[in-house]
C-alpha cells in the first residue's frame, strides 16, 4: 500500500502518520526527518539543505527525489510505504509517478488533511510550548516568522497537488479540524477500502 499524507504544516501529518504506520505496518518516509538527519550528520546533502530549511524554503526537487528513490528501494518498503512531506511540488509529484511506474507500482491514495489556516499558528504555538516544556529545543524552523513562510510555500507550491491528484482519482479529503481520534477513524475507513498492495 502506497499512501501520501498531504496538508499544510501543523495539519497533523506527523500524528496521523504514526497511526497509519501502526495500523498498516508500513514505514513512514518523512523527507523532513530524512533531511534533518542529513543536516545532523553533516553530509553533503545536509550541508546544502540546512540554510534552505532554516528559512522555510524548499530543498531542490532533485535532492529530495533522489533521497526518496533510494529509500523506497529498501526491503522494508516492499509491501508499501507512507510518504509524509513528499511530494511537495508538481515536479516532485510527476517524478514520483514516473519512479513508481518504472517499478511497476502505483499510488493507492493521497490523504489530504484539510484544516482552516486560522488554527495553524495556534497549533504551532502549542507545539513550541510543549517542546520547551519537555526541556527540548524547538525545531529551528518552528518559529512564527518561518512558519508563515512555510505556509506560503505550501499555498504556492504544494496546494496545486490537490487538483493534480483529484484528476487521478486518488485524492481523499479528511476533515483535519476534528479530534485526533476522529481524524484517525476517518483515515481508517479510507485505508480499509484499499486493501493490500
Ligand atoms: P512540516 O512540518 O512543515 O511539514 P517537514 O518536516 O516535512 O515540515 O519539512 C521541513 C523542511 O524540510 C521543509 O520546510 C523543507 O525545507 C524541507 N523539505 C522537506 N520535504 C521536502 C520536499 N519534499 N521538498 C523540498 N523540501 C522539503
Amino acid at each position: 500500500m502506497i499512501v501520501i499524507l498531504l496538508g499544510p504544516p501543523g495539519a497533523g501529518k506527523g500524528t496521523q502518520a504514526a497511526h497509519i504506520v501502526e495500523k498498516c505496518h508500513i514505514p513512514q518516509l518523512s523527507t523532513g526527518d530524512m533531511l534533518r538527519a542529513a543536516v545532523a550528520a553533516g553530509t553533503p546533502v545536509g550541508r546544502q539543505a540546512k540554510s534552505v530549511m532554516d528559512a522555510g524554503k524548499l530543498v531542490s526537487d532533485e535532492i529530495v527525489a533522489a533521497i526518496v528513490e533510494e529509500r523506497i528501494e529498501q526491503d522494508d518498503c516492499a509491501n508499501g510505504f507512507l510518504l509524509d512531506g513528499f511530494p511537495r511540488t508538481l515536479v516532485q509529484a510527476e517524478t514520483l509517478d514516473a519512479m513508481l511506474e518504472k517499478k511497476d507500482r502505483s499510488l493507492d491514495a493521497v490523504i489530504e488533511l484539510r484544516v482552516d489556516e486560522s488554527v495553524l499558528i495556534e497549533r504551532l504555538r502549542t507545539r513550541i510550548a510543549q517542546t520547551q516544556a519537555r526541556g527540548e529545543e524547538p525545531r529551528k524552523d518552528d518559529n512564527e516568522e518561518t512558519f508563515k513562510e512555510r505556509l506560503q510555500v505550501y499555498r504556492d507550491q504544494t496546494a496545486p497537488l490537490i487538483p493534480y491528484y483529484e484528476k487521478q482519482g486518488k485524492l481523499k479529503v479528511v476533515d483535519g479540524m476534528a479530534s485526533i481520534a476522529a481524524v484517525s477513524a476517518e483515515i481508517d475507513v479510507i485505508l480499509d477500502g484499499i486493501g493490500p498492495e
